[in-house]
């Protein structure tokens, strides 16, 4: 029997190229990927659904790195698809191997997104993945030349679909007669994709392209501050978030919160100036209960290191024209 491995993200599409597969009586494991910008609980909670087993992997420094200089560029938003789908299907190539899979596969339709699943994109994930010559997608094959896989008789060619375009109708036909009852609305799941975070992330990179991925897991956290030339403060909402950012703390970042007051903890990383920290700690205080304090002692830490400043928070008004959308 042949073994596959496919791209699965856990849509509809990733679901019924599975099934497809399964249907000829192909092996099928699927392969997620985690980053700070997308996780793999949808395709978890699919492959659970399909009895499908799922190989999860962070790929978080790797897709950093991708996203920081993509060789095929940006979509729309700062999501490098065609780099991002080579790179996972790059990675998957190397389980595949590791594994004794035959081939690799996704739910890839062609026409689907008019920038990253057009013919020429796809041609162009499967040469920058190193491997094209055993990727299949099943739910287009048809319409795309023939692989290797097919000439090897590992699938049957006319069993395979001609699915194209943006219209979902064939898909959810195909889920309807295939019992495939519960699945994820399509789109979503990438930070990437969205203009809220796109905004604070594209002026981190600029800012600061050495940004790291604990760089990239404070940006989704909490409020956000630049500190020119090159330091941030990121300040927690809740109490959600002041343990997320405490977690995040690397030996090099500074911590803040105010000392006798209740409030939020704040982040300073980058290159920070002593008046940096003295900003800082005004705004972390403004947002605490000691607000309204002249002067509020707000305690500044960085590992072993710990002192005390006295600073006269900021009003509601300076705190609205620093924050970053
Ligand atoms: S939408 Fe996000 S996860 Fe999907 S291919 Fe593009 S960058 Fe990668």
């Amino acid at each position: 029997m042949a073994k596959s491995l496919g791209l699965f993200s856990g849509g509809l599409d990733s679901m019924l190229a599975a099934l497809l597969l399964r249907r000829q009586g192909v092996e099928v494991t699927g392969i997620a990927f985690v980053t700070p910008f997308f996780g793999a609980e949808k395709a978890v909670k699919s492959a659970a659904a399909l009895e499908i087993p799922l190989i999860v992997r962070d790929i978080a420094v790797e897709h950093l790195e991708m996203l920081k200089n993509p060789r095929y560029g940006y979509g729309r938003n700062l999501n490098p698809c065609i780099d991002c789908h080579a790179l996972m299907f790059r990675l998957a190539a190397g389980v595949m191997t590791e594994g004794g899979f035959d081939f690799l596969f996704s739910g890839e339709v062609l026409g689907q997104r008019p920038m990253s699943q057009n013919l020429n994109a796809l041609k162009a994930v499967a040469k920058a993945s190193g491997t094209g010559a055993r990727i299949l997608r099943p739910l287009s094959a048809r319409l795309l030349p023939v692989t290797a896989m097919e000439r090897e008789g590992l699938v049957d060619r006319e069993r395979l679909l001609d699915i194209q375009g943006r219209s979902r109708r064939r898909q959810e036909e195909l889920a309807r007669q295939w019992g495939v009852i519960d699945y994820p609305a399509p789109g979503g799941g990438c930070l990437l994709t969205e203009k809220s975070f796109i905004n604070r992330l594209r002026e981190l990179l600029e800012s600061t392209p050495e940004a790291d991925v604990t760089d990239m897991e404070l940006l989704k956290l909490g409020r956000r501050f630049r500190l020119p030339p090159s330091a941030w403060l990121t300040v927690g909402r809740n109490q959600e978030h002041n343990e997320a950012i405490r977690g995040l703390a690397r030996p090099t970042d500074w911590l803040i919160h105010a000392r006798e007051c209740a409030g939020p903890l704040g982040l300073v990383s980058g290159s920070a100036s002593e008046e940096n920290l003295l900003t800082a700690a005004a705004i972390v205080g403004g947002y605490g209960k000691g607000k309204n304090c002249q002067g509020l002692l707000v305690t500044v830490r960085r590992g072993e290191e710990s002192r005390m400043v006295e600073v006269a928070p900021f009003s509601a008004e300076e705190l609205a024209s620093r924050i970053l959308p």
